[in-house]
């Protein structure tokens, strides 16, 4: 079954991965943990020419593609082998966060995405956690992070709230239209309580 975390910068979206991991991995189960961009050499090479920073402006449709290429490549190469075998996947990040960063954040079309899922991607998470946790407190935990481990501090600094609260609308939008496979989560308090509250997602995820 694949699973997803999706979330602004600094929700906590790595925590939630490893407790998550850490559960299903003591209930014997086989469990592939990934992540977008990336989750293979090439889309990590993907990721890295997009959040590297080559000083040339980035354009919203090329961000978008490059978004895709990655995924094309993490699902046919990583994902579906993984589903196809039995085991769990769990992605930090998956095709939500292009609706919601590349599509409410920069603006691009919402068809244009959603053709590009149904033709490129062809399936979607049974659980997806939204970790929502609002602009500015998200910017304070993300301050003082490594170079691509997260999304560079550098890049984030440059963005204006304003793109990061249409992304955190944009993905509380996408909840609201898929509530049968998304729960949200409020990212705000410590990280042992964000992971309590998404294990008690999982638990009730695996009783359906
Ligand atoms: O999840 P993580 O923080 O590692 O993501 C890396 C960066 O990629 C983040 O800064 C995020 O803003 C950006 N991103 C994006 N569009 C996506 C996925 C991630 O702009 N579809």
């Amino acid at each position: 079954r694949l699973l997803s975390i999706e979330g602004g910068e600094g929700a906590g979206k790595s925590t939630v991965l490893s407790a998550l991991r850490e559960a299903l991995l003591a209930d014997g189960f086989d469990v592939v943990s990934t992540r977008e961009p990336g989750g293979t050499p090439l889309a990590e090479r993907i990721r890295e020419l997009l959040l590297g920073g080559s000083g040339e402006p980035v354009h919203a449709e090329t961000e978008l593609l490059l978004m895709f290429a990655s995924r094309a490549q993490h699902v046919r190469e990583v994902v579906l082998p993984a589903l196809h075998r039995g085991a769990w996947v769990i992605s930090d990040r998956f095709t939500d966060s292009s609706y919601a960063y590349q599509g409410a954040g920069r603006g691009l079309d919402e068809d244009f995405i959603a053709t590009l899922e149904r033709r490129v991607v062809g399936i979607e998470p049974g659980l997806t956690l939204l970790l929502d946790l609002g602009v500015a407190h998200g910017r304070e935990r993300t301050r003082g992070r490594d170079l691509l481990g997260g999304g560079t501090p550098d890049r984030i600094e440059r963005e204006r709230d304003s793109f990061f609260e249409r992304v955190r609308e944009g993905f509380l939008t996408r909840a609201a239209q898929h509530p049968d496979r998304f729960r949200v989560i409020d990212a705000s308090p410590d990280a042992a309580s964000v992971a309590a509250a998404a294990l008690a997602a999982l638990v009730a995820y695996r009783e359906t």
